[in-house]
C-alpha cells in the first residue's frame, strides 16, 4: 500500500485447520501454546485490519475441541501482555531441565516439585502408547531384502556364521546353500561345518544384525560381530579385521 509494506496471513493451499486436539493426551502447557503460536502470529505479522481473521482461528480451534471460553481468555490474556510489552518480563531461569513421559495429573504433580528444585519438566509423549502399537506407517523391509552383517545358525550346536554382504541377504544365503548342497567346503565356511560335524543350518532365521552403508562399516561392524559372538561359537575361519585387543572386552557388553 503506497510506500508501505502491509503483512497478512499465509496459508498453504493444503492447509486444512488441523490442530493438537484438545482432547489428546497432551500437557496443557502444549495445547496453550496451539492458541498462542495462531493468535500471536495473527496479531504481530499482520496489520489491523487483518486482526478480523481472529475470528476465523476462534472457530478454527473450537472445530478442535479447544472450549471457547479458554480461547477467549486466552486472547484477553494474550492481549494484555502485548498492551504491557514496556514492562520487563519475569524470564524463569531452571538450572536443569528433566524429560519425563506424559501421563495426565501425575506428570503434573511431578513437575511441580521439580519446579521447586530449579529445574524445567519437558514432557514426552509415552513410546509404547496405543497409537504408535496400532498404527505404524512404515512398512518393514523383509529380512532377505537387506545388506550389512549378518548372522546364520545351526540347528545342531550353538555355533553361528557372522559375514557381510552389500548385496541382499537372500542371494549370500542362497550361495552358502549352494555350497552346502553341492559340499563345496572351500567355498563356504558353513558347508565345512555342516560336513565335518553333520549339523543342519537355520537358514529360516538367517538375519542381518547390523545394516552398513559403506564397505568399512560392513567389515568393521562384522569383525565387531565376531568379538561379540567368541572363537568358541563361530563356524568362521577368520576373525575379520584387526581391532586392538584392548577394546575386545567392551564388545562383550554391549
Ligand atoms: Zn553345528
Amino acid at each position: 500500500m503506497g510506500n508501505k509494506l502491509e503483512f497478512d496471513l499465509y496459508q498453504k493451499p493444503t492447509n486444512v485447520n488441523r490442530y493438537l486436539n484438545f482432547k489428546s493426551n497432551h500437557h496443557i502447557r502444549s495445547k496453550l501454546a496451539v492458541i498462542d503460536s495462531l493468535v500471536l502470529r495473527c496479531f504481530l505479522l499482520s496489520n489491523e485490519k487483518c486482526h478480523q481473521r481472529i475470528n476465523d482461528i476462534i472457530v478454527n480451534l473450537v472445530k478442535n475441541d479447544y472450549p471457547k471460553d479458554l480461547v477467549m481468555k486466552r486472547i484477553k490474556y494474550l492481549s494484555n501482555k502485548r498492551l504491557q510489552k514496556d514492562k520487563i518480563e519475569k524470564v524463569e531461569d531452571f538450572e536443569h531441565t528433566v524429560c519425563l513421559p506424559y501421563i495426565p495429573i501425575i506428570s503434573a504433580k511431578i513437575g511441580a516439585v521439580f519446579k521447586k528444585f530449579n529445574t524445567r519438566v519437558s514432557f514426552s509423549r509415552l513410546r509404547q502408547d496405543l497409537y504408535s502399537k496400532l498404527y505404524n506407517h512404515k512398512s518393514k523391509i523383509p529380512e532377505d531384502l537387506k545388506n550389512g552383517v549378518y548372522r546364520i545358525d545351526c540347528t545342531g550346536c550353538s555355533k553361528c556364521y557372522i559375514g557381510e554382504t552389500k548385496r541382499y541377504l537372500k542371494v549370500r544365503k542362497k550361495e552358502h546353500e549352494l555350497a552346502v548342497k553341492n559340499k563345496k567346503t572351500e567355498i563356504s565356511p558353513i558347508a565345512e561345518h555342516c560336513i565335518n560335524e553333520n549339523h543342519s543350518i537355520d537358514w529360516v532365521n538367517a538375519k542381518v544384525i547390523t545394516k552398513c552403508e559403506t564397505d568399512f562399516e560392513r567389515k568393521f561392524n562384522e569383525a565387531i560381530e565376531i568379538r561379540k559372538v567368541g572363537e568358541r561359537n563361530l563356524m568362521n575361519r577368520n576373525l575379520g579385521e584387526n581391532i586392538p585387543y584392548v577394546w575386545h572386552k567392551y564388545f562383550k557388553k554391549v
